[in-house]
């Protein structure tokens, strides 16, 4: 696939430091609710923010091997956890909750934005946030609202394309235009974007690699 925006970019040792991570154990450790739930910050921690079906339960499998490791049961009206997994003994993987329902209650996205809002700043091991943007699509109104909150929260995040596999060239062009138009607009918005399909295993071993690099 040729494309005009460049993969992010990782060195060998990035590469190699990654795979060495991802080899170790991958558990889920458990699912939280609010602030006083959560383990204790006492590692490296990154996370997962994106659109319900924008593919994040499929990532997180494919990034650790493990088929069935996050579900997707972002069902609306159902408690809404943040989901913690351990990555051998070093890091944790955080899987937040979809956001983006149509339909979802008013009293469902205010408990989100809330829940989201204290873990976002009440998070000190908190590295980075992986904002996955569906390759059809490119970033929506309500991806740019997370942004915002990121921008507020002074968290690091960096774009991760999902299912690049789907849209055909012109419209992945399209859409992956439209997401680095969206990132200028934000401070905390890393440059490189991450550009991935869990189907075809592209860009799984960039995406660990830098969550293995990250200090
Ligand atoms: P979540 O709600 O963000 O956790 O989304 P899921 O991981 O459940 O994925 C939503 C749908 O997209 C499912 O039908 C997946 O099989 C599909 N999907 C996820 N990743 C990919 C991908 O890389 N390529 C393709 N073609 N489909 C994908």
């Amino acid at each position: 696939m040729t494309l005009t925006f460049p993969q992010a970019q990782i060195d060998e040792d990035a590469r190699e430091a990654g795979r060495l991570l991802f080899a170790g154990e991958t558990d889920f450790l458990k699912g939280v609710v609010a602030m006083d739930g959560m383990p204790p910050a006492d590692r490296l921690e990154v996370c997962f923010a994106g659109r319900s079906n924008v593919g994040k339960s499929t990532l997180i499998n494919a990034l650790t091997g493990r088929k069935a490791l996050a579900r997707a049961s972002n069902t609306p009206g159902r408690t809404q956890e943040i989901n913690f997994f351990t990555c051998g003994d070093s890091h944790y993987l955080v899987d937040l909750p979809g956001y983006g329902f149509a339909k979802a209650p008013v009293r469902t996205v205010e408990k989100w934005q809330r829940l989201m809002k204290s873990y976002l700043s009440g998070r000190a091991t908190l590295r980075r946030v992986f904002v996955l943007i569906d390759g059809r699509h490119g970033a929506k109104d309500v991806d740019e609202e997370i942004m915002t909150l990121l921008d507020k929260s002074a968290v690091t995040f960096q774009a991760v394309i999902t299912k690049v596999d789907k849209p055909g060239a012109a419209e992945l062009e399209e859409s992956l235009q439209r997401t680095r138009a969206m990132l200028a607009r934000h401070p905390a918005a890393f440059p490189e974007i991450v550009i991935t399909s869990s189907d075809k295993g592209m860009g799984i071993d960039t995406l660990r690699g830098i969550i293995a690099t990250l200090d």
